[in-house]
């Protein structure tokens, strides 16, 4: 048996700490672990990592406490209108929805738009067929409500603003979420799921479902999901270039990781963070904001969960 193991994330931001409680930050933690719990005990039973990102992202899009699935934010129009991906290390295979609505999981669309389509991205209304036509059933608005969200979008709403979820004027309630696994097998697996910024407008598509911004997944390198201003992401290809950076530069996940959050994205301007592994296990979670929402987890013992930096 090969080592096996797991990193999971429920966005990066700029956390204030003075807005934390005790009893909020145990319920963020205690989120984490479940979510991480589920995708390694998959992974420790034999199934494969590509499985082990879909249940631990479902696990986090169920909670309202992250900015993906239940407590996605609010659009300009006071809709839910969600993105996610998943990307297979193995076969190269992916599949990514955006600007879905009404669905529960928005990562299970989008592993049945790779198992169950000839295309990787759907979008909008297509997307929405597709998802009727694979039997999904919608939930209503009030499935996704969340207060707090609700008064964040409250107090943009009439703007031309949009604001990132884990922007400074918050409320302790941050993120898209992601998983990276390694399995037995050595195979490795990526997916990330989010709910966008809040009051975005026309459309407007983050690098969450997009494969190469906001996430990859290459057995011949690494897995990556990403979180942070999606606009600087995309322009960065942030997981592809720790990628490339691994292939045609040599460098360790560790180095290629740090290059790209702490040089590559700052130099235009980006800020957020990502989650890395690579198929002996090795796992990277850099981020250039104030904090991150992040656990891992793997065979030879070890085991993380983390808000800020340590
Ligand atoms: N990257 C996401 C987006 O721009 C936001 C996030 O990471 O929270 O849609």
């Amino acid at each position: 048996m090969r080592n096996f193991s797991i990193a999971i994330h429920g966005g990066a931001g700029t956390l204030v700490k003075g807005l934390m409680t005790p009893e909020l930050e145990d319920q963020y933690k205690q989120a984490l672990k479940e979510a991480l719990d589920a995708g390694y005990y998959l992974m420790e039973n034999g199934g494969t990592a590509l499985d082990a990102v879909e249940v631990a992202v479902k696990t986090l899009e169920d909670t309202p406490l992250f900015n993906a699935g239940k407590g996605a934010v609010f659009t300009a129009e006071g809709t839910h209108e969600m993105d996610a991906s998943i990307m297979d290390g193995k076969t190269l295979e992916a599949g990514a929805v955006s600007l879905v609505t009404g669905i529960k999981n928005p990562v299970s669309l989008a592993r049945d738009v790779m198992e169950n389509s000839y295309h990787v991205f759907l979008a909008g209304e297509g997307a929405m067929q597709f998802a009727k036509g694979r039997g999904y059933a919608l939930e209503a608005p009030d499935y996704f409500y969340d207060e707090v969200r609700y008064q964040q979008w409250q107090g943009i709403k009439d703007s031309d603003n949009f604001q990132l979820d884990h922007s400074v004027k918050k409320d302790g309630k941050f993120g898209t979420v992601g998983a990276v696994a390694c399995d037995q097998e050595g195979n490795i697996a990526a997916a990330t799921s989010t709910g966008g910024m809040t009051n975005k407008k026309w459309g407007r598509v983050g690098d969450s479902p997009m494969v190469g911004a906001g996430v990859y997944a290459n057995n011949k390198t690494c897995a990556v999901s990403c979180t942070g201003s999606g606009e600087f992401f995309i322009r960065g290809v942030v997981a592809y270039d720790v990628a490339c950076l691994m292939e045609h530069k040599n460098m360790s996940l560790e180095d290629a990781a740090n290059e790209v959050i702490h040089k590559r994205v700052l130099e235009i301007n980006g800020d957020g963070g990502l989650i890395a592994i690579d198929t002996n296990g090795n796992i990277s979670m850099p981020f250039n904001t104030e904090g991150m929402y992040r656990a891992s987890k793997s065979s030879v013992g070890t085991e993380e969960v983390s808000i800020y930096k340590n």
